[in-house]
């Protein structure tokens, strides 16, 4: 399952945004909701789609898809020296697909905040620098340890060296790898390294419920004028605000929400944002009365995504047949989509789409 990082200096709000994303997750969709570790929730991701077809095939079961999230904590400058909680939080973050850095944008003295007064810009170069810091010594060690493999096969390896310094050139003038837009290959490059500033990152503006309405605007402004983090995703919530929508009952949820303008909750807003900066679609399988939301990365080929089912299904693939969630709604289900000859037959090769319904053939 991929995963997101919750990062951010201290005081910001990132447990508050944590306890409110997983018990969120539980209260708002009756799904069950798993703890795999105190800091570390699972969150199903919202999905109208897969509403509309509980309420047409009236299923047994849902299941929706899911994402993880890490509250990882004991970031303060000098982390990367390994500082503070400094080692444990470099293990932890290491080990995440996509990070979102909360950033502190709500004044409120009876909080201490350590860097002194609400400065999100500074805030946000203050944790980049030490994402740097801690890059550049995980690059030198890598590096120390290749250069004798490239002396002696110059050859074979002139991309893996030139690749590596490349990195090391952008690092040392204060440039996050997560900026060379890498590919999927250099991306499990940078994980496999224990790169950091290589993961995806969205930013979140954590606001005074009075901000909110008027001035969201602002302070994702004042985020933007980072140095280190140029034209980032910015999501505007208040955490303190989603613990009391997530404390009222439906109908007063509606009604509350509304009254302040709002569409949706901000913590809705955050997990699809997580969803799309981590590359992901989802595709639908119905089986034996269950109704499941699958997530995976765009371009992922039909035998691997029937692995995220089972792997019994990966190995003894066979075929898909395959309709659209719009085909599947219009029939109303999948005798329905059988009878009208709309179930397309897929092989190894089929890269599933978004809103695919799926049906595998395995052995
Ligand atoms: P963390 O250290 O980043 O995990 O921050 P916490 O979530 O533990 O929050 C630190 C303190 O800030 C707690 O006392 C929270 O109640 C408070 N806090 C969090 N969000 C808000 C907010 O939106 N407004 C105000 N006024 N306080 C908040």
């Amino acid at each position: 399952m991929l995963s997101v990082g919750i990062i951010g200096l201290p005081n910001v709000g990132k447990s508050s945004l944590f306890n409110a994303l997983t018990s969120g997750s539980a209260a708002v969709s009756n799904y069950p909701f798993t703890t795999i570790e105190a800091n570390v929730g699972v969150v199903a991701v919202p999905d109208s789609r897969l509403a509309a077809l509980e309420r047409l095939l009236n299923p047994s079961e849902v299941h929706p898809a899911l994402i993880q999230f890490t509250d990882i904590a004991g970031l303060v400058r000098g982390a990367s020296r390994g500082e503070g909680l400094g080692n444990q939080f470099l293990g932890n973050i290491r080990g995440v697909d996509a990070l979102a850095h909360v950033v502190r944008c709500f004044v409120d003295t009876r909080v201490a905040h350590v860097p002194g007064e609400v400065d999100p810009a500074r805030d946000v170069d203050i944790v980049e620098t030490e994402l740097l810091l801690a890059d550049l010594e995980v690059l030198d060690r890598a590096i120390e340890k290749r250069r004798r493999t490239w002396k002696t096969s110059p050859r074979q390896f002139a991309s893996e060296e030139a690749r590596l310094s490349g990195y090391r050139e952008k690092l040392a003038a204060g440039v996050p790898l997560r900026t060379l837009d890498p590919d999927e290959e250099s991306q499990r490059e940078l994980k496999g390294l224990g790169i950091l500033t290589g993961k995806p990152v969205l930013y979140v503006a954590n606001l005074s419920e009075e901000d909110l309405q008027e001035k969201a605007g602002v302070w994702e402004g004042r985020i933007r004028q980072s140095r280190l983090a140029p034209s980032p995703l910015v999501v505007t919530l208040s955490a303190r605000l989603e613990w009391e929508i997530l404390e009222l009952q439906a109908e007063e949820r509606r009604e509350f929400m509304e009254a302040l303008g709002l569409a949706e909750s901000g913590l809705n807003r955050l997990v699809r944002s997580a969803y799309e900066l981590l590359g992901l679609l989802t595709f639908y399988t119905i089986a034996h009365n269950k109704l499941s939301a699958w997530a995976v990365k765009a371009g992922t080929p039909a035998p691997a995504a029937a692995g995220k089912v089972h792997s019994d299904m990966e190995k003894g693939f066979v075929r898909a047949q395959v309709a659209t969630f719009e085909q599947l709604r219009e029939q109303g289900g999948f005798p329905a989509l059988h009878r009208a000859g709309l179930l397309r037959t897929e092989g190894r090769e089929y890269r599933i789409q978004d809103g695919d319904v799926v049906e595998f053939l395995f052995h």
